[in-house]
């Protein structure tokens, strides 16, 4: 700095000396501020042409721009080095996705594809750069996905479709948020773990099917002997015995028949369709069909049920699901609640959404299980189900059928103080 302001006061100096000969000092002495001026203009245009990349760097001299240059230099040799470590960890990150076993396809905030690696060309049909821009949800077009996409903001996409390209393959996708505004969608073949899963419940459907028959058939002697007169007295216990047991099997059978049916129907259900079978549903019509046996079971407990029921509200669900899912969560409360016990049966409205509920004063569940009930046979106390007549299959049973009907299962309970099951119906169905 010093240098130039010396120079530029000696210019000046000089050129009012030389004006003083002349007479004309003022004159010499602000023509000359003037060129120094002019001089500094050019000297910071040249700067700037470098630092824009336009030329070379200027002749290195002392001064404030000699500072000015080493210093920008420094910072732009800096930042050269960054870029470049930069792209080469950009370039190693997306070698290592494009070997990654799943597809992956990286959007901005608005969903416009950015990114993506090898195996989304197979699985997915986007392929870079051709798709870079496009909306990720204009090119893969699936119900579930569009639908799943739709809310991903306030629910994170996690589901399981068919590939649209290719029906043999099953894909698990997720969306996920790496940061403000990027999301990487992560896309899995899942086809063996499906075909798997599906080969087990056939199978467990089959056997079920066959031991269907054989079972009515033993039952059928059974209670014949049973009823029958002349049979020995001392095999009347076992007889009784192995009827309660041939009726166990039955119902375990019915239920896990009843399971693969509701699963089937779930699978050949696209999220579009209208479901036959579904239309607008009467509450109290589906109380009618399970009150009698409920009542009938609560008064040999000398339990109490009450009800509050809201006549105005219907959804649109399928009646004699329904009546199954209700049942098993009646038939839960009454079994799990001790003699004169309560039980309270509700059907309200609740923000958005009908909600259909069983309270109990029961023997309450833990909180470690509660996450795990609807799991087939998952039982919290085995012998207690068991004694009661539980298969348990019930909530198994209750999940499956509020999926169908895109409903939420709530189950909130304290040990020792009871239960209360929540059935959750959206409204806007
Ligand atoms: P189960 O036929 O054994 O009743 P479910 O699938 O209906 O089978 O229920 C699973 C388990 O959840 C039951 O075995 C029981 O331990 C527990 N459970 C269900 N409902 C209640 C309830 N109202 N109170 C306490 N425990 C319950």
């Amino acid at each position: 700095m010093k240098p130039d302001l010396i120079k530029t006061i000696l210019i000046i100096v000089a050129a009012i000396a030389l004006g003083w000969t002349l007479d004309m000092a003022a004159e010499f002495g602000l023509i000359a501020a003037i060129i120094c001026n002019i001089w500094l203009l050019f000297r910071a245009k040249r700067l700037h042409n470098w630092f824009t990349n336009v030329k070379e760097l200027p002749h290195a001299e002392q001064g404030v721009f000699y500072l000015l240059h080493r210093d920008i230099k420094a910072m732009r040799e800096k930042h050269h080095a960054k870029k470049r470590e930069l792209q080469h960890n950009l370039k190693r990150v997306r070698e290592a996705s494009a070997a990654l076993p799943d597809a992956i396809v990286i959007t901005d905030d608005n969903g416009e594809i950015t990114w993506s690696n090898r195996l989304a060309a197979e699985l997915l049909n986007i392929r870079q750069p051709r798709d870079n821009g496009h909306r990720v949800n204009n090119l893969l077009r699936h119900p579930s996905f569009t639908e799943a996409y739709a809310k991903h903001d306030d629910v994170p996409v996690n589901i399981d479709i068919e590939a649209p390209f290719n029906r043999n393959i099953s894909l698990n996708l997720k969306v996920i948020d790496l940061a403000e505004n990027m999301q990487m969608l992560v896309a899995r073949d899942i086809t063996r773990h499906v075909d798997v899963t599906r080969a087990q419940k056939d199978f467990v459907s089959n056997v079920s099917h066959e031991l269907k028959t054989p079972l009515t058939v033993m039952r059928g002697y059974l209670e014949m002997i049973e009823d029958g007169q002349q049979c020995d007295p001392s095999i009347h216990k076992p007889i009784k015995d192995m009827l309660l047991q041939t009726k166990r099997m039955q119902s375990t059978i019915d239920d896990l028949l009843y399971l693969a049916k509701l699963e089937s129907k779930q699978q050949n259900r696209g999220s579009d369709d209208i479901d036959v079978e579904f239309s607008q549903i009467n509450i109290n019509h589906i109380l009618e069909m399970i009150m009698d046996s409920a009542l009938m079971l609560a008064e040999q407990n000398e339990q109490t049920i009450t009800m509050e029921i809201n006549n105005q509200m219907s959804i649109n669900g399928n009646e004699s699901e329904l009546q199954i899912a209700f049942s098993n969560l009646l038939t839960n409360a009454i079994r799990y609640t001790p003699k004169g016990g309560e039980i309270h049966i509700k059907w309200h409205h609740r923000d958005k959404t009908a909600v259909f509920s069983v309270t109990d004063s029961g023997i309450g569940i833990a909180p470690k299980h509660i996450s795990r009930l609807t799991e087939r046979f998952y039982r919290v106390d085995q012998g207690r189900s068991r004694a009661k007549g539980g298969t348990g299959l019930g909530l198994a049973i209750v999940k499956h059928v509020l999926e169908r009907h895109k409903a939420e299962l709530n189950i909130s309970s304290s040990l020792g103080n009871g239960s209360c099951f929540e059935c959750i119906f959206p409204l806007e169905l």
